[in-house]
């Protein structure tokens, strides 16, 4: 049997992260983070995910101009498949052209017509796909991302079997009227790079979708260690994105590589693992998103944030424990979740956060900005007020037309003791100042993002 080759790291360079950068970037973007974002996948071993019979699907090519048409091109791991038939799952159905057809399912082939190239080599294509316009509508850059959906093999013996499986593959589209096309430099066939891409070229041998995700931090480790060998260690951040098919993938994680600052997190944590990928100790943060295909700027932004956020005091009711804010009032934050603009008390034990309608705002927080190093400790907007002990609930909206303009609230309920609220003192109470303070904290960024290209 054939094996899988991914083989190419595109990494996107050396983007200075300034305050105001950061201000800015976040802004583009929803970081409303779902639960899924940052979690390691429940399940490597992709018993949920994986498919008994596809080995491997990607669109071709991975990025196309905003009228472009591309193909689906899907290996399966036996030979007694005629055809399969991919139903897109409700939300995507009709966003894609077929023949300039909106369509809901496509039916791939592998007899060497219609775009498919080879004839019973076990791999089929299905060509002239275009982005619907109606539905996947972009300023600069868009994209279509295929998650859970079923796929039905029809046998060369007549009979047929539906899977429901975790494609996770996708599409970028570049509107290529405001997107300017770098000059590619080459330093040799397996490394090329641009402005703002490295393309490193690695290869991986396996057998199913799964493969990947199954050694994706292998693959980290080896295609940095290769990047440092040719560009200086100069980077705080690698962004990883795949383009390989990652089944069972959250959106995206961080794995945290060496922290020397005091005051961000209880106990305080000093280590540095960036001799591990090659670097001399600049290397904080390994950012991988999946099947995205890098171009989500609240995620990456959420996950730079976890180099510092947040790992505060659980006696400040703060954090929820993995990372995250609990069940805060915060105007506006980079890692989302549990948090709203406006916490209340419903009745004994139901508490309530929501976010204005149409008013929710993006960015970090000045207790956010203060952990990165990027505002002085004075400039914290305290108090600030959370949930003791709260338990998600769910969510909740109304819409009271009693009022001028009717009165429409949507958010989350939550059972908890009380409310908390931390003031300066009672946040010096329990974390302690941080340092290196903000006089002499890093304020200016480099950040690596690098896409993984079969
Ligand atoms: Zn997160």
């Amino acid at each position: 049997m054939k094996s899988l080759i991914v083989k190419g790291f595109l990494f996107l360079i050396s983007s200075l992260l300034s305050r105001e950068a950061i201000s800015q970037s976040i802004t583009e973007n929803y970081i409303q983070a779902d639960v899924k974002i940052c979690g390691k996948p429940s399940d490597s071993k992709g018993t949920t995910g994986g498919s008994d019979y596809i080995k491997k699907i990607t669109f071709q090519p991975y990025v196309v101009d905003e009228n472009e048409t591309f193909s689906v091109s899907c290996a399966v791991k036996t030979n007694d498949i005629q055809s399969l038939i991919i139903y897109w799952p409700d939300y995507d159905k009709g966003m894609l052209l077929l023949n300039d057809i909106p369509c809901d399912s496509i039916t791939l082939f592998d007899n060497g017509q219609n775009g498919d190239i080879k004839a019973n080599d076990n791999i089929f294509t299905i060509y002239n796909l275009r982005r619907n316009s109606a539905f996947i509508q972009f300023n600069y850059v868009g994209g279509f991302f295929v998650r859970y959906c079923n796929v039905k093999y029809i046998f060369r013996n007549g009979s047929s079997v539906i899977e429901n499986v975790d494609l996770a593959f996708g599409i970028r589209f570049i509107n290529s009227q405001k997107v300017d096309i770098p000059g590619v430099l080459k330093i040799n066939d397996s490394i090329q790079y641009s402005s703002h891409v490295v393309n490193l070229v690695e290869e991986l041998e396996g057998q199913s979708l799964n493969d990947y995700m199954n050694n994706s931090f292998k693959i980290e480790v080896e295609v940095i260690k290769k990047y440092y060998k040719y560009f200086p260690d100069d980077r705080d951040f690698f962004v990883v994105s795949s383009t390989f098919p990652t089944p069972n993938a959250p959106a995206g994680w961080c794995e945290t590589v060496s922290n020397d600052i005091v005051g961000i997190s209880s106990p305080d944590n000093i280590y540095n693992l960036s001799p591990n990928y090659g670097s001399g100790g600049r290397l904080k943060s390994i950012i991988s998103t999946f099947f995205t295909y890098g171009g989500n700027a609240g995620l990456v932004n959420h996950e730079i944030l976890h180099k510092w956020a947040a790992y505060l005091s659980s006696k400040l009711y703060l954090t929820d424990g993995t990372g995250h804010w609990g069940a805060v009032e915060f105007q506006n934050s980079g890692l989302g979740l549990f948090c709203g603009q406006h916490l209340y008390r419903l009745n004994d034990t139901i508490y309530r956060i929501y976010n204005d309608r149409n008013n929710a705002k993006v960015g970090y927080n000045t207790l956010e900005l203060y952990l990165m190093g990027l505002l002085p400790f004075d400039s914290v907007s305290f108090p600030i007020k959370s949930l003791v002990n709260f338990k998600y609930k769910g969510s909740y909206w109304f819409w009271n037309t009693n009022y001028e303009p009717a009165l429409y609230e949507s958010g989350s309920e939550f059972t908890a003791d009380s409310i908390s609220y931390v003031d300066k003192a009672k946040y010096l109470k329990y974390m302690p100042l941080r340092n290196p303070d903000f006089s002499i904290s890093q304020k200016d960024f480099y950040y690596e993002g690098r896409r993984k290209k079969e």
